[in-house]
């Protein structure tokens, strides 16, 4: 049989280079895989809600959330792109799978605990239940491959544990996902410290103009050791230079050995970093704003991916309300 690949993001802002790194690189990537028979995105709205700010802004997102992710070469002829509020067979798999999820393993995921800080005043249920919802958008098209950045990797294995007590409770019904990471499976935002994030503001996103990439990775934290120019450098606790990792891989050694030798200072090691990062981002702004132009082409790719991501969802749902005994 062959497998399935499953991923989504929320539309709560634009798509940045962290999200590319970690994720839409391999999204990319797994479409020439003849591997799989489904390749299946999900605009994650419902997922958005839980901080609630966004919501004016939720339609606007989605949309540039697409762009960005036909721009970066996906193809909605090999991969299914599809906003989840528009199949709600996710919400009704979500209650059932709540009924065999332990409240108390749900207390101990990390990123609730990691939400819970963030958003002390809005500590609602749906952040306690979001990798409960997760594993229901994962399970409903039974993918078995979960293209996604190490922070969701502590989800992927509540999702199993869901998926194998379901299996034992009701039969054999859904295979058990696996994450699938990238080479570098986890960017740190331009504070150096947190994970790149759109909801922390500290990211450098994929259509920004090239000014703005360079005024961003200018205030990018280096190696704070480093207080004048002359004090020699620690590349391996740099973060400008994880990302010449990805953005410069032909001078790296060059760069490691200048920086350690103070030969070069952080303004400049940022400079080379800013133009490598907006040679890499310039087709990619340019296929963004050919996309642009036509104004149906991202709604009409949610429409006809909701079709398709329902046909297989309403399978499942049909299958599991007989199996729990609902059909
Ligand atoms: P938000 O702050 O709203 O949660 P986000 O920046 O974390 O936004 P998501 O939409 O949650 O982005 O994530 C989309 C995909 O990108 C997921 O697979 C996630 O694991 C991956 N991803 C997000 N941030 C990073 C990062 N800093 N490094 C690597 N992968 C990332
Ligand atoms: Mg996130």
């Amino acid at each position: 049989m062959k497998k399935r690949v499953f991923s989504g993001a929320r539309p709560t802002g634009k798509q940045h280079i962290g999200n590319y790194i970690g994720a839409i690189q391999n999204y990319v990537r797994l479409q020439e895989d003849e591997e799989f028979d489904y390749r299946i995105y999900c605009v994650v709205d419902l997922h958005a809600l839980i901080s609630l700010q966004e919501t004016e802004n939720l339609h606007q997102n989605a949309y540039e959330m697409v762009l960005d992710w036909l721009a970066a070469g996906m193809d909605p002829k090999k991969s299914i792109i599809f906003p989840q509020s528009r199949v709600p067979e996710v919400s009704e798999l979500h209650v059932i799978l709540s009924m065999i999820t332990p409240l108390g393993r749900l207390y101990r995921v990390p990123t609730f605990k990691e939400k819970v800080r963030q958003q002390p005043d809005n500590v609602n249920y749906g952040l306690l239940g979001y990798p409960v919802l997760m594993t229901g958008d994962i399970i409903l098209y039974k993918a078995d491959t979960v293209p996604v950045g190490e922070d969701q990797a502590p989800h992927l294995e509540l999702a199993r544990e869901i998926v194998r007590r379901f299996n034992n409770i009701f039969g054999e019904t859904f295979p058990e996902p696996f994450v699938r990471l990238t080479s570098f499976p986890r960017v740190l935002g331009i504070d150096g410290v947190q994970k790149m994030s759109k909801s922390l503001n500290n990211h450098i996103e994929l259509s920004a103009p090239a000014k703005e990439v360079e005024r961003r990775v200018k205030s990018m934290v280096t190696d704070q050791a480093r207080v004048y120019r002359t004090d020699p450098g620690h590349p391996e606790i740099c973060n400008v230079f994880s990302l010449h990792k990805f953005y410069s891989p032909d001078r790296l050694e060059e760069i490691a050995v200048d920086c350690r030798g103070a030969k070069i200072g952080c303004v400049d090691c940022k400079m080379m970093l800013a133009n490598n990062l907006n040679k890499a981002l310039d087709p990619f702004r340019e296929r963004r704003a050919q996309f642009a132009t036509d104004p149906n082409l991202v709604w009409d790719i949610l429409e006809d991916g909701t079709k398709r991501a329902r046909a297989i969802a309403s399978q499942t749902m049909a299958k599991v309300r007989q199996k729990v005994g609902l059909a």
